[in-house]
């Protein structure tokens, strides 16, 4: 099946792809001047017919749903043909980062080098509605069943997905045995990496008012966040880790190089503290606002970025936040506030259906990655369907760069993806 794949990626899905790339197609906030330019819708309708053409005499529907002053959002359905049908919902999006400098060809240049395809776009997220093609395809020339099968592929993730969650409402789903979102990264090329959780995020500013020294008087209320010696953050925002994620940390640490400014004494010397300490406690971030001094008014606003733990609840955080920070001379706002997710352990069926095509396509056994990063949408899917497994997929190594410059894909652990993906639509027990 894998050299199948291998063909149908050169011959089909590169050429399409690379025209994708050629489409300078921002996500909303980026291009103010979207719905005038039409190059989202460009880019969606690309797709949509490249999935018309790929998919003649294959069992499927396919729609372009439109919510008003939102990107279009793609729908495909493929109708299954097991026995015990199950339903799967496969997630991707059509939208892109902004271009930013340091391309060696250029962001819509797509060049094939070294077995990786070039381009912005290409690993976040473009790759996905073909990703999933392709295992279709390739199921149905080996004559091997699959499960019903939907796709959603939407225009705004990179501007924080608003529209989501109605539009998959929109295609009246009663169940979702199984939801796949490949938005996410992995740590190498060498197996099968799924992501199991997300750190949340809340965005606030501390505004200093009528104090005689606003610099001294931020320090003691960052003082009370975090521990300026050792970057502990206060107890409020700490959760308690669960014993499966524990054990998966513990096994996967080894895998995960972590990086360190140079100049940075570090917390905790023990290589898996420093990565469960990544993944599963909360951090503090200065990103900004201290342009804004006022001198005269003796006032002084700072942006803070604060990552919560998977499974701390945002709200909750916002408002522990706004008690422990705000008093007479200071005022808290809370800009933004997304709870992470913790996703709940596979079924053993799952499992080893995950195991073996890790194993099949890498030679390897597959692992649980936790990340320390935030994909706020991934949370509300889980609530949308929270009956439903839910796989998190990606293609995005350290080396990919997704939203850096010099983003890529790599076509080998793309195609391995893919007859991955092939052995979970067509597994019974899903
Ligand atoms: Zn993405």
């Amino acid at each position: 099946m894998i050299n199948f794949i291998q063909k149908y990626t050169e011959s089909s899905i590169i050429p399409s792809l690379s025209d994708f790339i050629r489409i300078p197609n921002l996500s909303p906030q980026f291009d103010n001047q979207w719905q005038q330019n039409k190059l989202l819708e460009r880019a969606c309708n690309h797709i949509v017919k490249w999935i018309e053409n790929e998919t003649v005499g294959l069992q499927i529907e396919i729609k372009i749903m439109q919510i008003e002053n939102a990107p279009s959002c793609i729908a495909v359905k493929f109708l299954g043909n097991q026995q015990h049908n199950k339903t799967i919902l496969c997630y991707g999006h059509y939208d892109k980062q902004p271009h930013f400098v340091g391309w060696k060809y250029g962001p819509t240049t797509p060049i094939l080098e070294n077995n990786r395809l070039y381009g912005r776009g290409s690993s976040d997220d473009g790759c996905v509605p073909y990703a999933i093609i392709a295992a279709i395809k390739a199921l149905k020339e080996f004559k091997q069943n699959y499960h019903d099968c939907y796709l959603i592929v939407e225009g705004e993730e990179e501007s924080g997905s608003h529209q989501l969650i109605q539009y998959i409402q929109m295609l009246n789903l009663i169940k979702i045995d199984l939801m796949i979102a490949i938005d996410s990264g992995i740590v190498d090329y060498d197996r099968l990496w799924i992501t199991n959780s997300m750190r949340g995020a809340i965005t606030f500013d501390i505004k200093i008012i009528q104090t005689e020294n606003p610099f001294q008087y931020l320090r003691i209320l960052l003082n009370k966040l975090e521990n300026s010696v050792t970057g502990e953050v206060n107890s409020k925002f700490q959760t308690i880790i669960s014993k499966n994620s524990l054990e998966e940390c513990k096994a996967t640490a080894h895998l995960v190089p972590l990086e360190f400014p140079m100049i940075c004494d570090k917390m905790e010397i023990d290589h898996i503290q420093q990565y469960i300490n990544r993944a599963w406690k909360p951090s503090v971030s200065y990103i900004g606002g201290l342009e804004d001094l006022d001198q005269y008014n003796d006032t002084l606003t700072i942006r803070i970025s604060m990552r919560l733990p998977p499974n701390k609840d945002a709200q909750e955080a916002s408002e522990q936040l706004i008690e422990l920070l705000t008093t007479q001379q200071s005022k808290i706002e809370i800009i933004q506030a997304k709870t992470g997710l913790a996703v709940k352990a596979f079924s053993n069926e799952l499992k080893n259906i995950l195991n073996d095509a890790s194993f099949q396509y890498f030679s390897n056994e597959m692992r649980m990655f936790h990340e320390g990063a935030s994909i706020p949408f991934l949370n509300s899917l889980h609530q949308l369907y929270p009956e439903s497994q839910f796989l998190i997929l990606g293609v995005l190594a350290p080396d990919s760069n997704a939203h850096g410059p010099n983003e890529n894909l790599n076509i080998e652990y793309f195609n391995k993806l893919i007859g991955c993906l092939a052995q979970i639509f067509t597994s019974q027990n899903i």
